[in-house]
């Protein structure tokens, strides 16, 4: 994976690595910074992103991604907590700032009552779309102008379930390094390539893909459970309002339907996701 390249050199979090600070304000200019991450322009901005849970951030540094700037709650660690204190440890380790925080230094960062004892800053990474390259058996899922980032997190998180090889964003698509996309990826953002790409690299992309792109789409005329799985596969879902452009559509090399019966229109976006998902893995996954 390659960095995302911030558009201006990080400043804040990543300035002065190593270093071990207490902070009880929230009105502090570190923790600014890091608030700040809340917002896409900021993210861009610094190629930073904000990660929640003592679990995600470990999972995030066992995947080799760069720890900025560990927050961890100071009254956890005066606790006695053991995985608090280790996580602190490599965290100066490998040269990353630790701010132990008041409670209300924490919850101001993740904008909640309750807030987890441990918040990391990571830096992002994505891969570009020409990095792309599916084997026989193997599948990557394509979104268009995916909106919602519970969906974009959940189809993140069921990608690495099935061991999908990367998730495609297509055109304008919700960023999947918001807080809220993260938290709903319950860590797989550190396992699956992320590619972002206007459609029109997309389609270029596509003249040189020798796969298959399966489109899902309400009028697919073809049983999802007939193409034939075994073949690289590119899975391609629709817009949660509008479905598939008729661009994206007409690039797919098949049009599919998962059958429904009652009163649904359709399926949520990310259930669809995973019920291809599943069935393009199906031969492959066993217990
Ligand atoms: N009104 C939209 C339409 O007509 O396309 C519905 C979009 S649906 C909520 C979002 C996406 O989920 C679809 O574009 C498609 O990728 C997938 N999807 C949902 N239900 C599906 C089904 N029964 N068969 C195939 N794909 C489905």
């Amino acid at each position: 994976m390659t960095d995302d390249t911030p558009k201006k050199k990080p400043s804040g979090p990543l300035a002065a690595p190593g270093r071990i600070k207490e902070i009880s304000s929230a009105a502090n200019l570190i923790v600014k910074d890091i608030r700040a991450l809340a917002q896409k322009r900021h993210r861009d901005e610094t190629g930073l992103f904000l990660v929640e849970g003592l679990k995600l951030v470990l999972d995030g540094l066992d995947a080799g991604w760069e720890l900025g700037t560990l927050v961890v709650s100071k009254a956890a660690l005066q606790g006695g907590s053991e995985v608090l204190t280790r996580a602190v440890s490599r965290a100066v380790g490998i040269g990353a700032d630790v701010v132990e925080a008041s409670a209300k230094v924490l919850e101001a960062i993740a904008r909640r009552d309750n807030p987890q004892s441990a918040i990391g800053v990571f830096r992002r990474q994505s891969v570009p779309l020409a990095k792309i390259a599916l084997g026989p058996g193997e599948v990557a899922v394509a979104l268009d102008r995916v909106r919602d980032p519970g969906n974009l997190g959940t189809i993140m998180r069921t990608a690495d379930a099935v061991g999908a090889k990367a998730v495609v964003l297509v055109g304008d698509c919700v960023d999947p390094f918001s807080l809220e996309t993260v938290r709903a990826t319950m860590g797989s953002i550190f396992a699956v390539p992320v590619v972002r790409a206007k459609e029109a690299e997309f389609l270029a992309w596509r003249q040189g893909f020798s796969g298959q792109i399966v489109g899902t789409h309400m009028t697919g005329a073809v049983d999802y459970r007939t193409p034939d799985y075994s073949a690289a596969t590119l899975l391609f879902m629709g817009n949660e309002q509008a479905g598939l452009s008729a661009e994206m559509a007409a690039s797919c090399d098949v049009l599919v339907r998962i059958p429904q019966a009652g009163r649904a229109d359709s399926l949520n976006l990310a259930v669809a996701t995973g019920v291809m998902l599943f069935e393009a893995r199906r031969k492959v996954l066993t217990l």
